[in-house]
């Protein structure tokens, strides 16, 4: 699904380089759920946004599903994107103007979806994360939660092949964290790959796969027993 060799990221900043990555090779198949983790500063947002195909790379291949989407123009990279990816941020970036259905009916209008079918497509994404009873409401009307879990729906309202997060409970307490990671299992449950950066070695537990990241390349990769929430219960 995703193949990635010999990436490597370089800022320029005035006559200053810094090599964010260095020549990562990665790959991850479908159904996976993988967490990155890794110490502040050492390349985890680079990598996943380079994955996301919200940023360039200096050198190396990336293919997506079967697709090199290495040297594509923009339209073609935003309109892969748009299909194929689905990416929630640490910081929520809902409209505040909008409703949580509009919200969540956005990438729909962008991906040229009937206007009937994004209502029904967006109430089916919020019915998956708790939120079929939070339509109306404005998004400065619901919890830091229920606003990562309007993020969710709005990432998979496109069935989307990956599903990546970056830091998504990064803002949030315990309790909420696990019902956000409760959200990702029954997702991953039901066929969506998703990948997801932490840097909570409890998140990363709730996870099958782990991978390590130091000073922009990949340090340890495991395999584990995740463990498990229960299905998740509409509060
Ligand atoms: P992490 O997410 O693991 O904390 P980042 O990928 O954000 O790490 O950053 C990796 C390195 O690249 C850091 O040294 C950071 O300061 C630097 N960096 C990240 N984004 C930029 C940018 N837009 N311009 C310049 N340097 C950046
Ligand atoms: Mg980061």
């Amino acid at each position: 699904m995703i193949e990635i060799t010999d990436i490597e990221k370089i800022y320029r900043m005035g006559g200053e380089t810094l090599t964010a990555l260095n020549k990562v090779s990665l790959s991850i198949q479908e159904g996976e759920f993988t967490s990155i983790m890794g110490p502040s500063g050492s390349g985890k947002s680079t990598l996943m946004n380079i994955l996301g195909l919200l940023d360039r790379f200096d050198s190396g291949q990336y293919f997506l599903n079967g697709t090199d989407v290495s040297s594509i123009s923009d339209t073609e990279r935003a309109h892969i994107r748009n299909k194929e990816i689905g990416f929630v941020f640490q910081s929520f970036n809902l409209m505040a103007r909008m409703n949580v259905l509009e919200n969540v009916m956005l990438p729909l209008v962008y991906g040229k979806v009937p206007r009937k079918e994004r209502k029904e497509r967006a109430v089916e994404a919020l019915e998956k994360v708790g939120l079929g009873d939070r339509l109306n409401h404005l998004t400065n009307e619901i919890s830091g939660g229920q606003k990562q879990r309007v993020a969710i729906a709005r990432a998979i309202v496109n069935r989307p092949s990956v599903l990546m997060a970056d830091e998504p409970t990064g803002n949030l307490d315990s309790k909420t964290t696990e019902d956000i990671m409760r959200i990702f299992q029954d997702l991953n449950d039901e066929g969506t790959t998703i990948v997801m950066v932490t840097h909570e070695p409890e998140m990363a537990e709730y996870t099958k796969r782990t991978i390590h990241f130091r000073d922009g390349a990949l340090q340890k990769d495991e395999y584990l027993v995740p463990k498990r929430l229960s299905k998740t219960e509409v509060r």
